[in-house]
């Protein structure tokens, strides 16, 4: 099989959990003799350093070729002041647009190990928060036309369009259906189709959908009212699928439920093989280049990898069993620690994840 990873560190702490990622990944290679191909490359502020851009071709291709990237993340202050066009954000943007991948997976998993910090009662962690937030990606109004801010008779405006075509909708449902069917049958689609006309063809599409899943039950609910039950009332989702903004936002707070923006890992498909794999989190330039990152959330995204891209589900397994017994056996990097609580670095905590693998 074709194992080829580009991997792309980025900038901050993406280096760091970058790290951490391919010492798992190497253990598993060894331990069932796989061989990874890795290609690294350029993307955000290093890439605007070295290159002068945040995204250069050859970083495009390379990506368009092999298919399978791991990603770390990109930006931070040094680059705060270069122009919209050229911020190391655009450039993953661009390259997500480029690739087409427009269903974006995000599990959230809130542990019993970690519910003293978690921000919703005990009793609704119950035996543990595990649900999945599928984000349309490409779509809706971070991408719609026209947009601007224009200048008409001395009145200024800013102005976004919300667009989703049907077929834009329906193939980011279809996969939301067959990760329902994988997991409880359970599907909640989130829109606000009470105010907008995309949301009404959003609804309408998706319960369309629903007669070919006989064995997902589909149930829809408004984002306000998914905003405030996500936290009120958390095991009342398994899979979610929402648009663009509003999974923007849902995942965000759905990250409250897993402790820290250090736990969360996900992954953007489109219709081939193409995939990304990344954490939720940013650079953290707070915490940059101090042994301080939690590498969870990548090492949980090359996991996804495994499991996803190369069907490697033993193996993504042992991954993840090794992530929640470190966590059961105490070790906790800064942002997952209680007041008090004997903390680790990055490398430390990889450590004992490869030593439970
Ligand atoms: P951030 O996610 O980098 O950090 C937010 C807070 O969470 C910080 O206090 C940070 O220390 C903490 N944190 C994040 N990841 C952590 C980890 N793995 N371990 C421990 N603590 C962690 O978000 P931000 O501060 O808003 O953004 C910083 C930079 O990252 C900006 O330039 C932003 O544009 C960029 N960014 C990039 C991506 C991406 O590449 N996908 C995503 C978000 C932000």
């Amino acid at each position: 099989m074709d194992m080829r990873i580009v991997l792309i560190p980025g900038d901050g702490i993406g280096e760091e959990v970058m790290r951490s990622a391919v010492q798992v990944l190497d253990a598993v290679q060894k331990r069932r003799r796989l061989n990874f191909q890795y290609e690294c490359a350029l993307l955000g502020g290093c890439a605007i350093d070295a290159a002068g851009v945040p995204l250069p071709d050859e970083t495009l291709h390379q990506c368009l070729d092999a298919e399978i990237i791991l990603f770390g993340a990109a930006g931070g202050p040094k680059w705060d002041h270069v122009s919209p066009e050229k911020r190391p954000e655009r450039a993953l943007a661009k390259l997500r647009k480029e690739m087409d991948l427009f269903a974006n997976l995000r599990p959230v998993r809130g542990r019993k190990a970690l519910a003293p910090i978690l921000p919703v009662k005990n009793r609704l962690i119950g035996d543990g928060i595990d649900l999945l937030i599928v984000r349309e990606l490409t779509g809706g109004l971070y991408y719609g036309e026209p947009r601007g801010i224009s200048t008409e008779n001395g009145e200024t405006r800013g102005y976004n369009t919300m667009v989703y075509t049907k077929a834009e909708v329906e193939r980011v449902a279809r996969t939301a259906f067959e990760l329902a069917k994988e997991r409880s049958g359970r599907l909640t689609s989130i829109d606000k189709a009470n105010m907008l006309e995309t949301s009404r063809l959003w609804r309408e599409t998706t319960t369309q959908l629903a007669d070919e899943y006989p064995d997902v039950k589909l149930d829809h609910l408004l984002i306000d009212a998914a905003a405030l039950s996500l936290i009120s009332h958390p095991s009342r989702f398994d899979v979610l699928v929402t648009g663009n903004i509003f999974g923007d936002i849902l995942s965000d707070e759905a990250g409250a439920l897993a402790g820290s923006l250090g736990m969360l890992p996900s992954a953007s498909f489109g219709s081939g093989r193409g995939a990304l794999y990344e954490p939720v989190h940013g650079t953290a330039p707070d915490i940059a280049g101090q042994d301080k990152a939690n590498p969870i959330a990548m090492i949980l995204s090359a996991a996804m990898m495994l499991r996803r891209s190369f069907g490697l589900r033993a193996e993504a397994r042992a991954i993840e069993e090794a992530v929640d017994q470190a966590l059961e056996d105490g070790y906790r990097t800064i942002d997952i620690a209680q007041k008090g609580m004997k903390t680790c670095g990055t490398q430390e905590m990889t450590d004992a994840i490869l030593q439970r693998m």
